[in-house]
């Protein structure tokens, strides 16, 4: 049996001001239920972006949002900076 990803360690960001969302455990389940996107479509290499947060849109409760995987071969900026330290 494959090892299912564990949904709560998905990487979740604003698309909106580019921070990084932190919400409860079992959330991000719910979007992807939401989503009718199967837990074992997702690794890893996938990303949620959010249409707006708490942050940037006080006041909203609940925003849209899409599915991304990362590709393997480009660099992203941020795995660059962590190679540099
Ligand atoms: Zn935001």
């Amino acid at each position: 049996m494959p090892k299912t990803f564990d949904p709560d360690l998905l990487y979740v960001e604003c698309g909106k001001c580019g921070q990084p969302i932190l919400w409860g455990p079992g959330q991000t389940q719910k979007i992807l239920d939401a989503a009718e996107i199967n837990a074992e479509e997702i690794d890893e290499h996938c990303a949620i972006i959010s249409d707006g947060c708490p942050s940037c849109k006080p006041g909203e409760t609940s925003f849209s949002t899409q599915i991304v995987r990362m590709d393997d071969e480009s660099d992203t900026p941020t795995a660059k900076a962590l190679e540099a330290n």
